[in-house]
């Protein structure tokens, strides 16, 4: 349903009919459907004359992990809770409708902050980037544009620093992060190998994201042997998506001098106590180093990120998987299918055309 309603043309300019995904309550699980009410409301869609706000019209939202754990009660200032009977908030790309900032005007596309809803009103734009390359889909500034992509770029090459031939291993690989790593692995030349949930992905990864093989966690009973079976001679840089099960059986498959990248724990954000990973001797013997990254400290690093990606993309050297889910009604069950790896690629919701 991409139908927008008009309701009202007033003196304080038109006023729509806007759809809101909505916290219900915080969670202590993986977030379910029912965590969350899709109402509706109505918003102005001009700015208050003297703000410095934009007023937005949503056309993709980008479902990320991170928006579950901002379904937690968290006391952490530096991860704000989404607030109960308001709308999540998430990465989108939006037009500017009405602007009070200098930086924007009516009619520029923008990437950045929104909240989940057709439309809103954003109070600080300074957490908005102008779009300037629409050569390329849209939908990807949630994704390969957006912050997994930079995600992806950062940990791998700025935390794992590859080198050409190096043995890599992925876990969720056909995800809207490990995708990427696998490619640009790949670009690097080095060996890749990736992980994910089923028999679907597995083929996906080695037969149209380049992968040199693949294999799903959840049919190896042996996730040691499965790894020494992809990796005879060993692991170089282990990008870790997962945590877990998977990180524990890579410990015993480091090379010397290998890394792990830390970059999320998906399989222990709604544990009620987090596995213990046993295997950690080996980051001595190994001489190992794992390092943990937050994207935000490389967002500054944004156009030059651009500069590499773009011409990637354009020259048909990286491929991009998208799982399109359509209407805002929707969003809040293609939310929850990330925990459950229902995703193939990364996870976007469209709520309009432009
Ligand atoms: P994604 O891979 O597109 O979606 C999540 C995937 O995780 C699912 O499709 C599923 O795939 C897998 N998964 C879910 N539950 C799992 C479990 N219990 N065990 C193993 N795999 C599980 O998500 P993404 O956006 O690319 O994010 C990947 C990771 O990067 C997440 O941990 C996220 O928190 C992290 N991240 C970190 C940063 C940062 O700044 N450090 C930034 C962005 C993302 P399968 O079918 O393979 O199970």
């Amino acid at each position: 349903m991409l139908q927008q309603q008009k309701i009202i043309m007033a003196s304080v300019g038109e006023v729509m009919i806007n759809k809101q995904v909505i916290l219900k309550h915080f969670i202590n699980t993986a977030p379910k459907e029912s965590d969350m009410v899709v109402k509706t409301s109505s918003l102005s869609l001009k700015v208050e004359p003297g703000s410095n706000a934009v007023v937005v019209k949503n056309l993709y939202l980008s479902c990320d992990p991170f928006m579950g754990s901002r379904m937690k009660k968290f006391e952490n200032p530096d991860f704000n809770s989404f607030i109960p009977g308001s709308p999540l908030e998430g990465i989108g790309v939006a037009k500017v409708l009405d602007s009070g900032h200098l930086d924007f005007k009516k009619g520029n596309l923008v990437w950045g902050t929104v909240g989940w809803e057709e439309y809103g009103v954003v109070e600080n734009p300074e957490n908005l980037f102008k779009i300037h390359h629409t050569d390329v889909p849209l939908s990807y500034y949630t994704g390969i544009l957006g912050m997994p992509g930079i995600t992806a770029w950062a940990g791998f090459y700025k935390v794992a620093a590859p080198k050409k031939g190096e043995y890599v291993f992925v876990s969720a690989a056909a995800g809207a992060v490990g995708q990427l790593v696998g490619q640009f692995a790949k670009l690097m030349g080095c060996y890749v190998v990736g992980s994910a949930g089923s028999k679907e992905k597995v083929e996906i990864l080695k037969n149209k994201l380049g992968f040199d093989d693949a294999f799903n966690y959840k049919e190896e009973h042996d996730l040691d042997a499965a790894l020494k079976r992809c990796f005879p001679e060993g692991i170089d840089i282990y990008f870790d998506n997962v945590g877990g099960k998977i990180l524990d059986a890579v410990l015993l498959n480091m090379r010397i001098k290998g890394r792990i990248v830390v970059c999320g724990m998906i399989s222990q954000y709604y544990l009620r106590q987090p596995e213990g990973v046993r295997n950690l001797l080996n980051i001595v013997i190994k001489r190992v180093r794992i390092e943990g990254f937050v994207v935000v400290d490389y967002v500054p690093q944004y156009s030059k990120f651009l500069e590499v990606v773009l011409p990637l993309i354009r020259e048909g050297k990286i491929v991009y998987l998208e799982d399109i889910t359509e209407g805002l009604e929707n969003a809040p069950a293609a939310l929850v299918g990330l925990f459950n790896g229902r995703n193939i690629g990364k996870q976007i919701v469209l709520v309009a055309r432009e």
